[in-house]
């Protein structure tokens, strides 16, 4: 099934128009199996990334990047991470412009993996052995990764990198992205050593596009029963959480 899809992707690539169009945007991935993990599997791992967002920035946060990465053969959660403008205020990384939900998720990784007295070498191993077998360390980020994420997950090695909303579909709606998809990193990416991640897109669209699209969209209703109210810092109409 996946490479058919990609041969759509490559098509699409050749048809793009001039304007700024990802080539994998508005792919329908429903039943979409790959790395035999089935389509509900990756459709219940986007909701708890979604969830995992909410738990940690509240149910409307401006920046509403979320990442979790997943043990499927464990079937749980190892660790999670949060954009640093919604991530907890206290923790001084969380303030670094660098620190996107997926950077987030991989140190905090890292730290579970020091915590076990694991040297470097051996984090750096855990990384490349978790990507080549069926324990695999699937990396689930509710929209497309900036190009300077989608490199951090090649250059751990990770072995699927799964994502909701693309950039395409953030661009379109008002977000100031780096206009280069994911797609056109992993394709500069083939010399690295190691393992080929497995790119899986648009899963779960319609539950994670809704909380990217009000930022910069007036009229666009709230998610999670979030209000709109007037937002002084930006001086027009966005969305809150009520019980905040
Ligand atoms: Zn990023």
């Amino acid at each position: 099934m996946f490479p058919s899809a990609l041969a759509t992707i490559i098509l699409l690539a050749a048809t793009a128009a001039a304007h700024f169009t990802v080539p994998n945007d508005d792919q329908d991935m429903s039943g979409v199996v790959v790395n035999g993990i089935s389509y509900s599997t990756r459709v219940k791992y986007m909701r708890l990334a979604n969830e995992a967002l909410f738990e940690q920035s509240g149910p409307c946060p401006f920046a509403a990047y979320g990442t979790i990465i997943v043990n499927h053969t464990a079937d749980e959660i190892v660790c999670r991470g949060a954009n640093f403008r919604t991530g907890d205020p206290t923790r001084m990384l969380m303030k670094h412009p660098s620190i996107h939900g997926e950077i987030s998720a991989i140190n905090a990784c890292t730290t579970v993996f020091a915590g076990r007295n694991m040297t470097p070498t051996e984090i750096y191993a855990a990384w490349g052995e978790l990507s080549i077998c069926t324990t695999s360390l699937p990396f689930h980020t509710n929209a497309e990764s900036c190009p300077m994420c989608a490199s951090a997950i090649r250059w751990s090695g990770f072995k699927e990198y799964i994502y909701g909303t693309t950039i395409q579909h953030n661009y379109n709606v008002g977000w100031g992205v780096i206009t280069l998809s994911s797609y056109d990193v992993f394709q500069q990416t083939r010399q690295l050593p190691g393992y080929q991640t497995v790119m899986l897109g648009q899963i779960l669209t319609n539950e994670t596009d809704p909380l990217f699209s009000w930022q910069y969209n007036e009229s666009y209703p709230c998610p999670n029963g979030c209000e709109k109210r007037m937002s002084v810092t930006r001086g027009y109409l966005g969305c809150v959480d009520p019980n905040a």
